[in-house]
């Protein structure tokens, strides 16, 4: 009796390893582009799809960081001034960047480059920069000046630019291409705040995104239910530094050179669309509150959000609402924008 015990126990143990087995998650973790990047797939293709996307991150970075010697935008950048040639790709990218900051009226700028190393966000040596050489800086900003022609790209003298702000979300977009040619239909990654789901939970549920609290990284604000959709978040609390008792982040405000001071806290854009998703969470912190209700309500481009507001309130636009779950006691007064 113990044996058949034993032996049918042993079967039980086996036939469960294989039933998990096929939904194991697969994951994988990387640091770069400045952040701690998590992957996760379920599946037989899973094992592809991490190692082929970790590749494909390091060869975005290496194409697209401008701390890189060999990346096209050092490249572009050291040549402001005189007609560059790119590659194919980088210029396809910075003609999305274009188009994203004539849509938000130059709140996404890449032009903000040389404020943003002001400031130290790029090298890590923070500081604020006196208004004096702010005001030097600001007669380069305008992505207006930034003609590309094909593959020709040609700044303004004086000019330089950052990706920053839509790389992550373009890395993104391709991780999503990435995971559909290794047949992972399941999986989710975030790459420091860009959040991309693939399909749905192996148990057929929606994925669970949290949008954190601003003003407490151990607490969120609600839950976003969601399935093959891109949630990038952009917020004052995810880099910065404090001097004389005052925090400064790294989201600029192009117009004045400091960092956005708008009334939001954080911005959470939904859409189908990673890089465009990213770019808007940057614009949009800049614009601010009204002027994000009204961009979007424009309906100019398809997207979702969720406002975090100084004032602790937390709107969410009419397309989420039904998949939004609101953090019971987090203080905050919630509102629907239709
Ligand atoms: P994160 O990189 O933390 O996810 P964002 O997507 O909001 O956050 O991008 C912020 C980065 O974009 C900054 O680190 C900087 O490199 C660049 N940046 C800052 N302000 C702007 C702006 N107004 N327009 C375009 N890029 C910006
Ligand atoms: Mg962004």
């Amino acid at each position: 009796m113990k044996r058949i015990f034993a032996v049918l126990s042993a079967l039980l143990l086996a036939l469960s390893l294989c039933a998990c087995g096929a939904e194991q998650a697969q994951d994988a973790q990387l640091f770069a582009m400045d952040t701690i990047m998590d992957f996760e797939a379920y599946g037989t293709g899973a094992g592809d799809a991490l190692s082929d996307s970790k590749a494909e991150i390091i060869r975005l970075e290496k194409l697209l960081s401008r701390t890189k010697e060999s990346s096209e935008i050092t490249k572009i950048n050291d040549q402001a001034g005189t007609p560059t040639e790119v590659d194919a790709e980088v210029a396809s990218l910075l003609k999305s960047a274009l188009e994203y900051s004539a849509a938000t009226n130059g709140a996404y700028d890449i032009t903000v480059a040389p404020i943003v190393s002001a400031w130290g966000f790029i090298g890590g040596d923070y500081r604020v920069p006196s208004q004096e050489e702010l005001n030097g800086l600001l007669k380069d900003v305008g992505y207006g000046r930034i003609t590309l022609s094909g593959t020709t790209v040609t700044l303004g003298a004086g000019q330089s630019v950052d990706l920053g702000g839509i790389a992550k979300g373009y890395a993104s977009d391709r991780i999503a291409v990435i995971y559909a040619k290794d047949g992972v239909t399941s999986g989710m990654i975030s790459l420091g705040g860009n959040v991309w789901v693939c399909g749905k939970k192996p148990d057929g549920t929606d994925w669970r995104v949290a949008v954190q609290d601003p003003n407490d990284s151990s607490a969120y604000v609600g839950i976003l239910s969601l399935s093959d959709a891109f949630a990038v978040t952009s917020g004052a609390y995810q880099r910065n530094f404090t001097q004389d008792g005052k925090t400064y982040h790294h989201i600029i405000d192009p117009t004045t050179g400091y960092p956005a001071e708008s009334g939001l806290t954080s911005v959470t854009i939904v859409a189908k669309n990673g890089t465009m998703s990213d770019a808007f969470s940057t614009a949009l912190f800049v614009a601010g509150k009204d002027k994000a209700i009204s961009f979007w309500r424009s309906g100019k481009y398809d997207f979702d959000m969720v406002l975090v507001t100084s004032d602790k309130q937390v709107l969410v636009t009419s397309g989420i609402a039904g998949q939004f779950e609101k953090a019971e006691g987090s203080g905050y007064a919630y509102e629907t924008i239709g």
